[in-house]
């Protein structure tokens, strides 16, 4: 190895994120530790991805059982434990068939692929255009960063992949105008996460699930983020009371194992047929023990309602405790989704919060979001409150 060759460990990465100096090496509930030794409480789950807190006994207990027994096959053989994860989702969801990958973005990705080849396949009317929205967040691939309704994340990855309109939120006569005979589906987030916790209204959801049953558009709801008990229910969309023909999950889906999944109405079943789509991880016997394992307890001790509750008392708590701050304009979201919108910046606060020994995140430039585990407690909540109302208040 040459001079130029030697690096410090981090330098071996391609810096693709903006990293804060902490390195976390061991979690537990609602606590993580730092290297140094430091605790923290969680309130960001990896970004909505360990909904049962760290290492939830159940979930480690199933992957520990299906590490002693088998890690990989091949989607070329039946997987029972895919085959099992797939019926807990479609048994506890409007969605009849799944189609198992490794990410949010591979999951939006195969949800684009599936509604463009329904249309082209199944419909046989060569639709291909997919409507979002301003301050979407949809994933990196080529496609889910072009279906991303923010320019930051498509800076320098020209040429981007042909057939994607964007309009603003919660207008329904924008996505009126939007619409042509090539509209292939409406794709869009419940509660806009990324782009600063701005929940679709109800009315503009119902019309929008009109709109595309009266035309033959097929509705996809990204519940990446908001899906698995986040919100309050088991999906965000059953606060809509509407069923998409596609929804996508990943981040809680396997409380911090890596799996993502496509669902699909009765009607798209056929449009991916084999050699159509597929992934070689996708769903592989690790991945859906521990998809089976999170679904299982978070149906069986109605953790969906456990968060609903939390929800209500920590947005009530953050309401009351920061009600007269000057830099605090209002605190908003759906279940455990939920922002502190500021009147500026909101970045000090964050390394500010992480000094007290609180994680907590951004969404957009000027939201504090907050998404602590489902199995939250009042005194945790009371905690993490205290400690951002001290901070706000000196902001
Ligand atoms: N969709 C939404 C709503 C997300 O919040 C994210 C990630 O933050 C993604 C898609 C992309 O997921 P992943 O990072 O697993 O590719």
């Amino acid at each position: 190895m040459s001079d130029t060759k030697t690096a410090t460990a981090g330098q071996s990465l391609l810096p693709t994120y903006g990293r804060y100096p902490i390195a976390l090496v061991k979690g537990e509930g609602s606590y993580l530790w730092d290297d140094q030794g430091k605790r923290y409480l969680d309130f960001m789950s990896g970004i909505a991805v360990t909904n049962l807190g760290h290492a939830p006994q159940k979930v480690k207990e199933a992957l520990i059982k299906q590490l002693d027994e088998l890690w990989h096959t091949s989607n070329l053989f039946r997987i029972p434990n895919q085959e099992e994860a797939a019926q807990l989702i479609t048994e506890n969801s409007s969605g009849d068939a799944v189609f198992f990958c490794n990410s949010g973005a591979e999951a939006n990705e195969a949800a684009i692929k599936l509604a463009r080849r329904y249309q082209q396949k199944i419909a046989n009317n060569g639709r291909y255009e997919i409507i979002t929205f301003e301050q979407s967040f949809h994933g990196r691939t080529l496609a889910t960063l072009t279906a991303t309704g923010q320019e930051k994340v498509k800076e320098g990855f020209a040429p981007l992949p042909e057939g994607f309109k964007y309009i603003p939120f919660n207008d329904i006569r924008a996505v009126e105008a939007a619409i042509s005979d090539k509209t292939a589906a409406i794709m869009l987030e419940l509660v806009q996460a990324e782009g600063g916790i701005i929940a679709a209204d109800p009315q503009f959801v119902k019309d929008l699930k009109a709109l595309c049953e009266a035309q033959g558009i097929l509705l996809i709801i990204d519940e990446i983020q908001t899906g698995i008990g986040r919100t309050g229910k088991l999906f965000a969309h059953e606060h809509y009371g509407v069923e998409p023909d596609i929804f996508t999950l990943a981040k809680g889906l396997g409380s911090g194992f890596p799996v993502g999944a496509t669902v699909a109405k009765e009607k798209l079943r056929e449009a991916f047929g084999p050699g159509s789509h597929g992934s070689t991880f996708g769903g592989t016997p690790i991945a859906t023990a521990a998809v089976k394992a999170t679904l299982e307890q978070i149906v069986e001790e109605k953790l969906s309602e456990r968060a609903a509750a939390a929800g209500e008392y920590l947005t009530a708590e953050l309401r009351s405790k920061l009600a007269d701050l000057p830099f605090v304009q209002g605190v908003r979201g759906l279940g455990l989704l939920v922002g502190i919108v500021c009147a500026g910046p909101v970045a000090d606060i964050v390394t500010a919060a992480q000094e007290r020994g609180l994680l907590v995140i951004t969404a957009g430039p000027n939201v504090v979001r907050l998404l602590p585990n489902l199995l939250v407690t009042n005194e945790e909540m009371d905690t993490a409150v205290a400690i951002l109302a001290e901070l706000l208040a000196q902001a």
